[in-house]
């Protein structure tokens, strides 16, 4: 049995938790991997009913967890999110990129990963103000933090059997002092690992390049704030946020959650795509696997990607990627199929 905290967020959070919950839920009940799952609050509704967006009881509930599923939150995404990456010691974020049939993508054999460092940068906050006119940010980079993340970019290369290439990203010839450093400590890192192939592009020309020619990258390693932009960037390419999955991944604990924000533009009308949180369940099940040992789980997590792949083959859609079913009609189609 393992136990899930599930953080229900803001905007279309809750919308996406019901499919969730539904479909773990179904898991639980016909493909017998067996699951409890607690409700709990953070975000813009947690910060208004108990004055703190990340309440100490949500915390202490998702450390108590085997995994944490995430659903978007609002303005307060900073207080709860990059939180509780820091202290859980989230470092790697992995967000993959992957043409899905049916897609208003670029392309149909795009397969990507963005890994991302999820601790250090601009992300720190360390911001302090000059004067009235002026402030500044402080970007901290360190090799233990890169090379850290450049191996876990090369484990990832390595299970995903295809290419075996890491592309490093960075902008060292403006950064030359911390961009410098993280490409120098990733290259070290990544030429230890026989059989992958060590490449390394300035994020200007990644940024182009996703759109030239996504299919050509395998791994992406970058830092925070490049691999955020580039993430979003990565999941339009394939046909937008709606099917963009992602991981935090600690030594001990993972937490997994959508690229996408709270979409309070489309909240609470059931119009949002709730594959990006189904597909974070789906990373979910490869990593409590891996850790557990648990060949189920992978079993399991493969039977929810190949039904999300048939529903959109056959043309079963959200409106946001060219449908016109709701996201509870859409949930259960991917129901039925799983049971
Ligand atoms: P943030 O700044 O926190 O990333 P945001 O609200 O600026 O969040 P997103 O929520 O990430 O932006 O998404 C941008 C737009 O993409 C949304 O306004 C919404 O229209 C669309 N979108 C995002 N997620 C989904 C989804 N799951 N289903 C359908 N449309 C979505």
């Amino acid at each position: 049995m393992y136990n899930i905290s599930l953080i229900t967020g803001d905007g279309i959070g809750p919308e996406l938790s019901e499919s969730a919950i539904a479909v773990l839920e179904t898991i639980h009940d016909k493909l017998g991997l067996k699951f409890s799952i607690k409700k709990l609050q953070a975000g813009d509704s947690a910060l208004k009913q108990t004055g703190k967006a990340l309440p100490e009881e949500t915390l202490e509930s998702v450390k108590q967890s085997h995994a944490c599923l995430k659903a978007p939150v609002g303005e307060s995404a900073a207080d709860v999110i990059v939180r509780l990456r820091r202290i859980l010691d989230l470092y790697a974020n992995i967000r993959p990129a992957k043409s899905y049939p049916n897609m208003p993508a670029l392309r149909d054999d795009i397969d990507l990963v963005i890994v991302r460092e999820n601790t250090e940068d601009l992300y720190t906050g360390d911001e302090f103000d000059i004067d009235e006119n002026i402030s500044v940010a402080l970007r901290k980079i360190s090799s233990q933090a890169s090379k850290r993340i450049a191996k876990y970019a090369c484990l990832i290369a390595e299970q995903r059997n295809q290419e075996k290439k890491v592309t490093c990203v960075h902008k060292s010839n403006v950064m030359r002092k911390t961009d410098g450093l993280f490409v120098r400590s990733c290259e070290e890192e990544i030429r230890n690992h026989s059989g992958i192939t060590f490449e390394q592009m300035y994020v200007d020309a990644c940024a182009m390049n996703l759109i030239r020619q996504p299919q050509s990258f395998d791994v992406i390693v970058t830092t925070n704030l490049f691999g955020d932009i580039l993430s979003d960037e990565a999941a339009q390419v394939v046909g937008g946020l709606g099917m963009a999955p992602a991981a935090n991944i600690g030594d001990n604990f993972a937490l997994f959650e959508p690229v996408h924000g709270a979409a309070f533009d489309i909240a609470g009308k059931q119009i949002a795509n709730p594959s990006s949180f189904i597909l974070s369940i789906k990373m979910m099940l490869e990593w409590l696997g891996m850790k557990n040992n648990d060949k189920k789980c992978f079993d399991v997590a493969g039977k929810l990607e190949s039904t999300i792949y048939d529903i959109v083959k056959h043309g079963i859609k959200t409106k946001d990627i060219g449908g016109d079913k709701t996201t509870r009609e859409f949930t259960k189609e991917i129901i039925s199929r799983l049971a």
